[in-house]
């Protein structure tokens, strides 16, 4: 079968998948043309918080001991108790405990075909998993949804790490979500792999840029606390409210690493490409107006930024021919303050 015919047939199965599952499929979004219209469509969501207080419960061992899985289970709560602070694992508490699992789920061809094992829906707080029996493997990343993800108290918005999503399927913030989800994932447990390890690539290294501006416990706190307001007020230090959520709606349309897999989605590399551009030139100044306010001499400040700027582009090159994204020409570190220049007398 031709290429274009397999990512027709797979649009067509996925788009069903999508539309049969509208509110419940997380992150399964393979066709990116697809996504681009479907979000151009219905248009993304208004943002806004929702925090329940569930500082109070406590996860049940007892009861999840006795659940499907359960070493799985088992060993992500006691992961993340040990190493994060316990007012950010409370979403995680309340959803573990209700958590259902349905195990032999994953029987449709479109699921099938893709090789997926798991499927988190987080307004039904369930995982549709592939096993028969206990053992399975990249679990981990959809507990990390399951850990970050709370519906509104009318059900009518769903609110999961860095995503919202409302009742009408608008929508924002997926592809930092899922970016973010995967680097956690690969922070706390490096050994599991992931099936979309490869097609979050680009999402994961822009959640990782962002985090460098952020900070590591910072945000994930706001991710666990599916946060995004706080994430923007964070980034709105330096950055513009406007240029922010541009970005958040960039990252969105970069949820797949699949254009040099499937180049007939006619349309999908303009996207991409200006796309890349603007993600990479956000991240870039962003980086920069936060080190110009440092307290650190000029020369610092500018190594800083350029040292970001070429990491940036390292981690870009090795995955396909992207690097060409970032302007060459644009001098980030052109408007550094000087005014904070204390250590200027400093030698090596
Ligand atoms: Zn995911």
């Amino acid at each position: 079968m031709s290429e274009k015919k397999l990512l027709n047939k797979l649009s067509s199965q996925l788009s069903n998948l999508v539309v049969f599952s509208k509110n419940t499929i997380i992150y399964f979004e393979p066709n990116i043309r697809f996504y681009y219209y479907s979000k151009q469509i219905k248009g993304t969501a208004s943002i806004d918080s929702f925090k329940k207080d569930r500082s109070n419960e406590q996860v049940n061992f007892e009861k999840i001991s006795q659940q499907k899985l359960s070493n799985y289970l088992l060993n992500f709560v006691n992961t993340l108790s040990k190493q994060l602070p316990a007012e950010d694992l409370n979403v995680m508490n309340h959803n573990i405990n209700n958590l259902k699992i349905i195990q032999n789920g994953i029987s449709s061809l479109a699921l099938k075909c893709c090789g997926i094992s798991q499927v988190y829906s987080n307004s039904l707080n369930t995982i549709v998993s592939n096993t028969s029996n206990d053992k399975t493997s990249d679990i981990y990343h959809e507990l990390f949804h399951m850990a970050s993800s709370e519906k509104s108290d009318d059900k009518n918005k769903v609110y999961s790490g860095f995503s919202q999503e409302d009742s009408q399927s608008k929508e924002i913030g997926r592809g930092l979500t899922e970016g973010y989800t995967e680097l956690l994932r690969e922070r706390y447990f490096p050994q599991d792999k992931y099936y979309f390890s490869n097609s979050y690539k680009y999402v994961l290294t822009y959640a990782q840029r962002i985090e460098q501006i952020v900070g590591k416990e910072k945000m994930t706190s706001l991710y666990l606390n599916h946060n995004l307001s706080g994430l923007i007020a964070e980034l709105e230090k330096y950055s513009s409210k406007d240029e922010i959520l541009s970005f958040i709606n960039n990252t969105d349309y970069i949820i797949l690493d699949r254009v040099g897999n499937f180049t007939g989605a006619i349309g999908r590399e303009k996207y991409i490409k200006s796309n890349f551009s603007k993600t990479n030139d956000f991240l870039i100044s962003t980086y920069a107006n936060k080190v110009s306010q440092e307290d650190i001499s000029q020369e610092d400040k500018i190594a800083k930024v350029n040292y970001y700027k070429d990491s940036l582009n390292d981690s870009q090159k090795n995955i396909n021919y992207r690097y060409e994204y970032i302007d060459k020409n644009k001098d980030y570190t052109a408007n550094l303050t000087k005014e904070n220049d204390i250590n200027k007398g400093r030698t090596l």
